[in-house]
């Protein structure tokens, strides 16, 4: 079973979940974020960065 990703979109800010093997995405760039490189917001077409593994913690948490 494939993990599912959450990502938010920079413009909006919603969250959408993809399957891990949908994304295709950057190494982390400067301040952390993957950018996803093949999908889109589906409410605004904005670009979307990976936030993490659906159900983790999220790393700005974490400290
Ligand atoms: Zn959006």
């Amino acid at each position: 079973m494939a993990d599912t990703m959450e990502c938010m979109c920079q413009e909006c800010g919603i969250s959408s979940y993809f399957q891990v093997t949908d994304l295709s995405y950057d190494e982390p760039g400067p301040g952390g974020r993957r950018l996803v490189q093949n999908l889109f917001c589906p409410q605004c077409g904005g670009q979307l960065f990976v936030v993490g593994r659906a159900g983790d913690e999220p790393t700005y948490r974490t400290g």
